[in-house]
Parts: structure tokens; C-alpha cells; sequence
């Protein structure tokens, strides 16, 4: 009889990935997945511990489902990902409904754990995660993420994926490259690949290499990656930005605040001109790049003079487009014992002065794009008007286009008639 799973997934692109990954092994033991809690033989949480909020939102969730547990004591419940990872065997104290935990190094037991066939918790260090490669049972068609990288040694003062997702570990490169030759031969047009910092892949080539190196896959028409470490992003990497044709001219570069101050007690290895000087060379060697950050606000110690450093960063640097948390204390991180914790209004504050600034800015790209015209790979009907075809520039803007006789995966040149603040509108114009 097929068994059925249902898969709850907070977090990052890595975390979604890590979910596919799943499917991938259980597809194999004859899972199917199902969109329908009610149905599920086995129910996994992949869990994000990045921030209290995303911690809170998964215990909410997890107590929801108890009494499905009491109802149908047969099924299973799994709690997977940073939250495992980092709360082990406690998560059985707070919740004896839950049957197995395993952590993101971990994904290739769920095999056993699933049969119950081994011990129900499975946190240890994996140094083979790099060159163990598991089944992958993707979401989409055109677009697929590879992992290329696992693992974090910078240890940024306020973050716990170092504590969570283990030290780093680069995937050899020619498994990537057998991969992303898999997936162009199944029609997939474009790839991510996925680290927590790719500017430090280092296997039997360095990341500019490996760029090169996938560039020559046939099929595959755009390559994007993320994220880059401000500090490690490289002449080699812009150069490669600039010369590969497949490679997209965007890149997320998380900058975080404004203030030295800052950025030295959050153990970031660079200062704001640093940072600067990757923009204007990026700006310089790659015309028309999109360049997005994230920026964390209310640090400990943080003054209105650090904010203001911040907002004025922004305006210096024009943003195509930011994701702005409020600081959220990690226990066992550095920050989380620093003195100076402010106030959860005060960051509300300081967040939303953040996001209007970076608001107008976002708007005021965007509609400069205005009578431009621009390649977009055409994902499929937008999710939220489903009279439209949605794709995206290679700047990895959005583009909703009126849906006309276009095939999923095509790659087309659109014009922009409107610059929104979330998205382009375009039309379709000859090649
Ligand atoms: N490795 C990437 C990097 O260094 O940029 C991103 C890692 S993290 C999944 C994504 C973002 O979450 C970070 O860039 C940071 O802005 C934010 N973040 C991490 N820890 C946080 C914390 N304790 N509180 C608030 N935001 C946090
Ligand atoms: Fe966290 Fe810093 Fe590593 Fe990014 S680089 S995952 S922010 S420790």
C-alpha cells in the first residue's frame, strides 16, 4: 500500500531544498506526498531556527496537530531541520507526540527513521554530507536549486546556522556538474546553487571556477547563486559575473548595517567603504546588476546614530531590494550575552524607518525600467493573478505578462510598461 507524507517547511531556499531532498529519499521507500495533513501516514516539520519567530510559528503548528496524534496514534510525526539540530531530545519533552527528530546532516537516516528501524533521534556531525549525494524530488520543472556548499565557519556574532548546519563542506565538482547535466537533459532551464556563503566553495576548483565550469552545460540557460559573504566576494567572482553569458547580473549581498560599530561587534570581517568598494566594482564591471541585501535591525548596542548610518547606507547605495529583520537573540550565539538589548518597540521602530526608506527606493528602480526591454524565462500562470503569465529579468525581478499562447520554460523579451513596488508588468515584444 502507498504510504503518504506531508511535509511542513519553514525557512530559507536551503530549507525548501533540504524538503525535496526528503521526498526524494522517501519516494524510493514508496511515499507519496500529500497536500492533505488529515491523509498523512507520516508528517515532517522542517524547521527554521533563524529567528524566535520562526521558532514560535512551528511549536504553534506542532501543538495543533496533538490531537490528530490521539485520533490516529499510528502516524508519525517528525520534527526536522535547525530546530532538531539544535534542541535534540528536548523537542520530546515539550512534545511526546512527536515519534523521530533528525538535523539537516542527517537526511540521508530518515530512510530507517521512518521504518523505525533505529534509535528516533539523529543530530550528529555528518562529514560525508558533501560527497553523499541523495534523490532529489523537485517542486518546479524549469527552475531547481543544487546545493553546492554545506555549512558555515564564520560564526557572525548574532547567528545560529553555524551551530545548526555544522561546519563548511563543498560538494566536489563534478557531482554539481553531473547534476546540473541531469537536470538540463530533464528540461530544466535554470539553476541556484545553494550555500550559506558560496564565495568560499572550495573543492578541487574555487567558485569562479565552477561558474566556468557549469557556463558550459548545454540547456541550461541561466545560473544564479546564493548568498555571497560580502568579505569573500572576489575580483575572480565579479569577473565571472561579467563574463559568463549564463550567469545572471544579480546578486544578494547581505551588507547588515551601516555603522562599523556594528558590523564589528557582529563579527561581519568588513567596514561600510569595504563594503562600498564590491559595490561600485560590481556596478563598474557588470552594468544593469541588481544588487539586494539583507539588513538586521536593533542590534545590542545599536544607537540612533548606528540607525542612522543605516538608513543613509541605503539611500547612498540604492538597494534593488532588501529583507530587513529585527535582531532576534539566538541562545548559544555571542549576541544573544552582549549588552545593550533594546527594546522590541524600539527595533519595531527602527524596521519599519528601514522599510519605507528602502520602499521608495525598490519603486523608484523599478519604474525606471519603464520603455525598457528585458528577457524574462517564463515560470508559468502568476500566483496571484491567474490571468497572467509570470517570469523573471535576469535581474531576478518579477514580471507579470498578459497570458497569451507561451509555453512554461521559454525564455522571451518583454517590454515593461509598469515598474511596481513588488513586480514589472510587461508586454511581449519580438526577439
Ligand atoms: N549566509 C547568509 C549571509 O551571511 O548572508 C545568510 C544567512 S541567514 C539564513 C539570512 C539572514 O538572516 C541573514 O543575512 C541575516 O540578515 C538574518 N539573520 C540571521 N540571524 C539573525 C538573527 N539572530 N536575528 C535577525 N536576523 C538574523
Ligand atoms: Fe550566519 Fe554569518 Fe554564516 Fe551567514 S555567514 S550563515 S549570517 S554565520
Amino acid at each position: 500500500m502507498v504510504k503518504t507524507v506531508y511535509i511542513y517547511t519553514f525557512g530559507c531556499q536551503m530549507n525548501v531544498h533540504d524538503s525535496e531532498k526528503m521526498l526524494g529519499v522517501l519516494q524510493k521507500e514508496g511515499y507519496s506526498q500529500t497536500d492533505n495533513l488529515h491523509q498523512a501516514d507520516l508528517i515532517i516539520f522542517n524547521t527554521c531556527s533563524i529567528r524566535q519567530k520562526a521558532e514560535q510559528k512551528f511549536y504553534s503548528e506542532l501543538g495543533r496537530i496533538k490531537p490528530y496524534k490521539k485520533k490516529r496514534p499510528e502516524i508519525r510525526i517528525a520534527v526536522a531541520g535547525c530546530i532538531a539540530q539544535h534542541e535534540g531530545k528536548n523537542i520530546f519533552k515539550r512534545a511526546p507526540h512527536v515519534d523521530f527528530i533528525f538535523g539537516p546532516q542527517n537526511i540521508h537516516k530518515l530512510k530507517e527513521l521512518a521504518a523505525g528501524k533505529t534509535v528516533p533521534v539523529a543530530i550528529e556531525d555528518n562529514p560525508d554530507i558533501a560527497i553523499r549525494d541523495l534523490p532529489v524530488k523537485r517542486k518546479g520543472s524549469i527552475k531547481a536549486w543544487v546545493t553546492i556548499m554545506y555549512g558555515c565557519n564564520n560564526f557572525c556574532s548574532y547567528c545560529i546556522v553555524p551551530f545548526t548546519r555544522g561546519r563548511e563542506r563543498s560538494r566536489p565538482s563534478e557531482n554539481i556538474y553531473s547534476e546540473v547535466k541531469e537536470l538540463a537533459g530533464k528540461g530544466y532551464r535554470e539553476i541556484t546553487l545553494l550555500g550559506q556563503n558560496v564565495n568560499s566553495y572550495n573543492s578541487d576548483i574555487d567558485f569562479p571556477g565552477l561558474l566556468r565550469k557549469l557556463n558550459r552545460v548545454g540547456g541550461i540557460e541561466r545560473i544564479r547563486f546564493v548568498t555571497s559573504h560580502p568579505r569573500d566576494l572576489s575580483d575572480g567572482l565579479i569577473h565571472a559575473v561579467s563574463g559568463l553569458s549564463k550567469v545572471c547580473e544579480h546578486i544578494h549581498l547581505p551588507m547588515q548595517s551601516g555603522s562599523n560599530n556594528i558590523l564589528r561587534l557582529m563579527k561581519r570581517g568588513y567596514t561600510y567603504d569595504d563594503y562600498t568598494h564590491k559595490i561600485s566594482s560590481l556596478r563598474e564591471k557588470v552594468p544593469g546588476i541588481s544588487i539586494t541585501s539583507d539588513i538586521i535591525t536593533g542590534f545590542p548596542g545599536e544607537t540612533e546614530d548606528d540607525h542612522l548610518l543605516t538608513i543613509k547606507a541605503l539611500k547612498e547605495i540604492e538597494f534593488d531590494g532588501i529583507f530587513a529583520f529585527k535582531f532576534s537573540p539566538r541562545p548559544g550565539t555571542k549576541a544573544a550575552g552582549m549588552k545593550g538589548h533594546l527594546r522590541d518597540d524600539m527595533k519595531s521602530k527602527r524596521l519599519s524607518e528601514i522599510l519605507e526608506v528602502q520602499d521608495d527606493i525598490t519603486t523608484k528602480k523599478n519604474k525606471s525600467l519603464e520603455g525598457t526591454t528585458q528577457e524574462i524565462l517564463v515560470e508559468g500562470e502568476s500566483e496571484t493573478d491567474k490571468e497572467k503569465l509570470t517570469g523573471r529579468t535576469r535581474t531576478n525581478k518579477i514580471v507579470n505578462i498578459p497570458k497569451i499562447d507561451i509555453v512554461k520554460g521559454k525564455l522571451i523579451n518583454v517590454e515593461i510598461i509598469r515598474g511596481r513596488q513588488h513586480s514589472l508588468e510587461g508586454r511581449p515584444v519580438e526577439k
